[in-house]
């Protein structure tokens, strides 16, 4: 085993942790931690995305209530001998798993309308929690019954720093779309038509910034700009690609000196999607890494956003039952080929087939965010409808999930539910 370069307290706050503090924001000027040469592997460790604010309990206020200013608690940043601005960091994922000593489960959640939303925000618009137990890599919960897989691990988010000039962009690009959003919601296609106002994106906020072992003195002035974890971006950031498991190599551009690599927000396992948004099966995890360079790789490669090569660690299912969906909303509002609107209905299609089998549909939407579905852009040309494809393995299920194999007095309980979204 490599030695541990950067080791979490899962006990402990991120803010107040033996170690290193973690960091969650993007930043040039938040100092490496960890020094890394290339070919030389290290392990590095993450808390969960919230820092341990939802706990193995029946308790689904935590997730109503989650603090969203302080997401994700990352690894790092790690700096790599002799990376420089045009790079193409080259991160081999050797291994990771849960921290078994420490912390074996992990959780699920729908976000409150309030408090987050997501992309069936509109259907689902209470906070709800489901706990999933970590045997190995097999997963199971306690609060969605009769279904059991090996999961794809996978870190959710990994990048390196952006250059000043970078965040800079980031910066205006998404303030422009703020802005428009708030002379004219309607001009934001896909945005949730609920009562709730969740953000069309989170401009940089000092509260709840954790600046890893930056100067308390710079790290205020800092976090005014630096730019929040949720959204992926050139430099890789936040992706949720459930294939970046173990074997998996990926190249990131590199925009600072020495790379500052950081890693985080671990999935046991993820549907394409991660349609639930509130998670996919979240855990604090470690990794094992090596890095290497391709040097002036962006020019060379033609490419100024992360390409990878993903492990061919399964699982691997064979049989599927899959669900289309094209650009017609549920009101039967005709849009013009507009995947979101197609994966939507693909999601809702699969979700009510579920409930046929005796889930509730917040136990389907855990199952569609968290199993390893395969969702597809499968026509983006026809006109007026984009199809998008939403493919269930058969696999993961304890029982037969075909067409025309329906038990209907299946009756498979709930998950944790809260009934006032407004806390
Ligand atoms: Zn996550």
């Amino acid at each position: 085993m490599p030695e541990v370069q950067f080791e979490v307290d899962v006990d402990s706050p991120p803010d107040e942790q033996p170690g290193p503090n973690p960091f969650n924001r993007w930043h040039p000027d938040i100092p490496a931690v960890v020094e890394a040469d290339t070919g030389e592997p290290m392990r590095l460790e993450a808390l969960d995305w919230t820092g341990g604010q939802i706990g193995d309990n029946d308790n689904a206020n935590e997730v109503r209530d989650v603090d969203l200013t302080q997401v994700h608690y990352l690894a790092g940043p790690v700096r790599v001998e002799g990376a420089e601005p045009g790079d193409l960091l080259k991160v081999d994922f050797l291994d990771m798993g849960p921290l078994n000593d420490r912390s074996e489960f992990g959780f699920t959640g729908t976000f409150s309308q309030q408090n987050g939303g997501g992309f069936l925000t509109d259907h689902f618009p209470n906070a709800a929690k489901s706990i999933w137990d970590l045997d190995g890599y097999t997963v199971s919960s306690r609060h969605v019954p009769d279904v059991r897989y090996q999961g794809k691990i996978h870190p959710g988010l990994a990048g390196c720093a952006p250059s000043q000039e970078l965040l800079e962009e980031w910066n205006e690009r998404e303030q422009e779309l703020i802005d428009k959003h708030e002379e004219d919601p309607e001009s934001i296609h896909n945005h949730p038509t609920g009562e709730s106002n969740p953000p069309v994106a989170n401009p940089p906020t000092t509260e709840g910034a954790l600046m890893g072992e930056m100067d308390p003195e710079d790290a205020e002035a800092a976090a005014e700009e630096a730019a929040r974890t949720v959204p992926p971006r050139e430099h890789g950031g936040n992706h949720d690609i459930k294939d970046l498991s173990i074997g998996s190599t990926v190249y990131f551009p590199v925009y600072v000196d020495g790379a500052k690599f950081g890693v985080g927000d671990f999935h046991a396992s993820q549907g394409d999607g991660e349609i639930t948004f509130c998670g996919a099966i979240e855990m604090a995890a470690y990794i094992d890494l090596e890095f290497d360079l391709v040097k002036d790789g962006m020019e060379k490669h033609g490419v100024d956003h992360p390409i990878f090569e993903p492990g061919n660690r399964g699982p691997t299912f064979e049989n599927f039952v899959t669900f289309c969906g094209y650009s017609v909303t549920e009101e039967g509002e005709q849009h013009y080929i507009d995947s979101h609107v197609a994966y939507r209905r693909a999601s809702l299609q699969a979700i009510e087939y579920l409930k046929k089998f005796g889930y509730t549909g917040q136990q389907a939407l855990h199952i569609l965010g968290t199993a390893p579905i395969e969702g597809r852009q499968s026509g983006v040309v026809d006109v007026p409808n984009a199809c998008s494809t939403l493919a269930l393995p058969k696999g993961i299920f304890e029982f037969d999930i075909s067409p025309g194999n329906l038990d209907e007095s299946s009756d498979r309980g709930d998950l944790l539910v809260t009934d006032d979204p407004l806390g």
